[in-house]
């Protein structure tokens, strides 16, 4: 698996000099944005979880890049202006820790190119293409295997031209380390060296304790390597065309998902999901969980302190392992049920046959926080149960209150966060949560498979002795397996792991913080849209969470029916969702997940159109 990338740009771009003096080449913009933030974008895509770049020139730029992109990390080359491409590579090396991505930075490129090359069974690949006619052509020689054995801008010193140098290429640390070397012992002589040579050099000494590079062709590979103004009106005007084009016939059929998760994912999501088989026993793979657990953890306090624990399931599952994990025989658990989540809970205490109490508030006013802690400590309880957010109503309870209360009070604290993980920033420590659920389909915004729990260490630990009242969903049995093996207990959802991977690279890239205000903004067009329209929501609206909105729905005798509004959203290609309450008509529509508020534009109009036949 390819975790890291490495973009080189430290050169000056002497040729584009008007253009780049102050500046590096990478941020010549086409279509609106700079071709360093584009390429960015497609590695983060293709799974790459960091990239390093070296920059030299104008390392500024990069800076602002950085602060946009968390997970980019800068690397300077201090002697930018007398080494060449290798010099900056170098500066990288010691940051790679396994198969990496190399790139040059002032490259556009179809997409295609990163997965052919991590698809490649060969660990050592240069990316090559046809002929390009550019006038600036890096040719490629290769011996009878298809390995490279040399490379030059002279054609007439290469005896067979096997492709063109493209500019991406994969190479494992120790080929690094080696091309290092070479380098080093050449600083005399070759100064300014460019990573090319360095390649040549240890494939076409490979049997001398180099390593083989392998050459991968694609005869019409859309590419341009942006040297000079010539090479800046091709791109924008013959290869950036060809690029959009082959990208978006690869793109799926868009649903817009309105319903309260699963919710809508991004193509790298689902993409992320076609790789190869493997056996989830295999180091790689534990290596793969390792790094969600995690990452999952970093969401939401302490990496140290926090340790989440992976099942097959839905959310529900991860409800069920809190429940019946993490209350003693000699427990008295307390539930808070304002809602159907709320209801779920206590059913699974009364399966499990807990000594716990219901507290019972309105599915749609704001919870009484002050009467829920008298509750507490009046009935001497030694944990709670809580939704922090009301999938059935879209009601937000005061989790961090009360979280804060119990642990004041020496109450644990058990949180279905199902449905505001990844939404709502949460911080368990701060907010007192010992225990707290959710699943991978929602607003983490990947696929259906894997469900979580986020423990804090020292209650988790406390566990140990509890009795085991089930067997797959036991927290103790499948955490401390992980922690000896890397491994789950039992068959995980291979492909929804690999699609959770994708989808935690792409929420550190948003951010909590910003997925909430991209959330919000689709809210605020929603509710908009709902006044106008004449209908009533059933929450006050400074109790909403902003993550999905009950709407009353007109009595039948207006001509209204879910059904049919159902209909003529899905054969817009928007699902939405029934209401779940007992005692209101409701219809729900959820905005989480990837969508934009213009998407939710587009819906409102089409709800406007249908809202403006029924007598409201
Ligand atoms: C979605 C959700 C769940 C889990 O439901 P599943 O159908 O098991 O995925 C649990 N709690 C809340 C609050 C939810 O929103």
């Amino acid at each position: 698996m390819i975790r890291q990338a490495v973009i080189m740009a430290g050169g000056l771009g002497s040729r584009l000099k008007n253009l780049t003096e102050a500046m590096p080449k990478g941020f010549l913009e086409i279509d609106g944005m700079p071709i360093v933030e584009t390429s960015v974008k497609k590695l983060f895509a293709a799974g790459i979880e960091e990239i390093i770049i070296g920059t030299g020139h104008c390392s500024e730029w990069f800076e602002r890049l950085a602060d946009k992109y968390h997970c980019i990390k800068l690397v300077k080359n201090e002697r930018y202006a007398d080494t060449g491409s290798m010099g900056t590579l170098a500066c990288c090396i010691p940051h790679v820790w396994g198969d990496v991505l190399i790139l040059e930075s002032d490259l556009i490129y179809d997409n295609i190119g990163l997965s052919v090359l991590i698809n490649d069974s060969r660990k050592n690949v240069i990316l090559a293409s046809g002929a390009t006619a550019s006038g600036d052509e890096v040719y490629l020689e290769a011996d009878s295997n298809g390995i490279l054995k040399k490379h030059s801008k002279d054609i007439t010193k290469i005896s067979s031209v096997y492709g063109e140098l493209v500019g991406i290429t994969k190479l494992t640390r120790s080929a690094l380390d080696k091309m290092n070397s070479y380098c080093t012992a050449e600083l005399q002589s070759q100064p300014k060296m460019e990573y090319e040579t360095a390649m040549s050099y240890i494939s076409s000494n490979a049997g001398n304790g180099g390593e083989q590079i392998a050459i991968r062709k694609i005869d019409n590979y859309a590419w341009r390597e942006i040297d000079d103004e010539n090479h800046l009106e091709m791109a924008i005007t013959q290869v950036y065309p060809l690029i959009k084009e082959s990208e978006s016939l690869r793109s799926v059929r868009r649903e817009v998902l309105l319903n309260p998760g699963p919710a809508t994912t991004t193509d790298s999501v689902k993409f992320s999901q076609v790789c190869a088989d493997i056996c989830p026993r295999e180091k790689e793979f534990g290596a793969v969980m390792e790094w969600i657990s995690q990452e999952l953890s970093g969401f939401v306090g302490d990496k140290d302190k926090i340790e989440t624990v992976l099942f097959g399931g839905s959310g529900t599952a991860a409800d069920e392992v809190m429940i019946s994990s993490c209350v003693p025989d000699n427990g008295k658990l307390l539930i808070v049920d304002n809602g159907a989540y709320g209801t779920r809970l206590a059913k699974i205490a009364s399966v499990y046959k807990l000594n716990f109490d219901v507290y019972k508030s309105s599915g749609y006013l704001p919870l009484d926080a002050e009467a829920v802690k008298a509750k507490l400590i009046e009935g001497k309880y030694t944990h709670l149960a809580i939704v922090y957010h009301e999938t059935t109503t879209g009601l937000l309870n005061p989790v961090p209150e009360i979280g804060r209360f119990c642990k004041d009070n020496g109450i644990v604290t058990i949180v279905d966060a199902v449905s505001a993980f990844a939404a709502i920033p949460i911080n368990m420590e701060r907010d007192g949560i010992d225990f707290m659920a959710s699943t991978s389909n929602k607003n983490i915004q990947g696929m259906a498979g894997v469900a979580f729990v986020f423990c804090r260490k020292s209650e988790l630990e406390k566990t140990k002795d509890y009795p085991m009242r089930n067997y797959y969903l036991n927290l103790w049995d499948q955490y401390a397996n992980f922690k000896k093996t890397s491994q789950t207990r039992f068959t995980p959802p291979v492909q929804s792991m690999y699609a959770l991977r994708q989808a935690i690279i792409e929420t550190k890239i948003e951010t909590i913080e910003g997925r909430y205000a991209r959330y919000s903004a689709c809210w605020e067009v929603l509710v908009k849209s709902v006044k106008k329209t004449g209908l009533k929501m059933l929450v006050p609206e400074e109790a909403q969470s902003k993550l999905i909105t009950a709407i009353i729905e007109p009595e039948s005798s207006s001509g209204y029916n879910f059904n049919e509004l159902h209909d003529f959203s899905i054969a817009n290609a928007f699902t939405i969702y029934p209401g779940k309450l007992s005692d209101a008509n409701t219809y729900r529509i959820a905005n989480i997940g990837d969508i934009q508020p213009e998407e939710m534009e587009r819906f409102t109009v089409l709800m406007e159109e249908y809202f403006s036949k029924i007598d409201i």
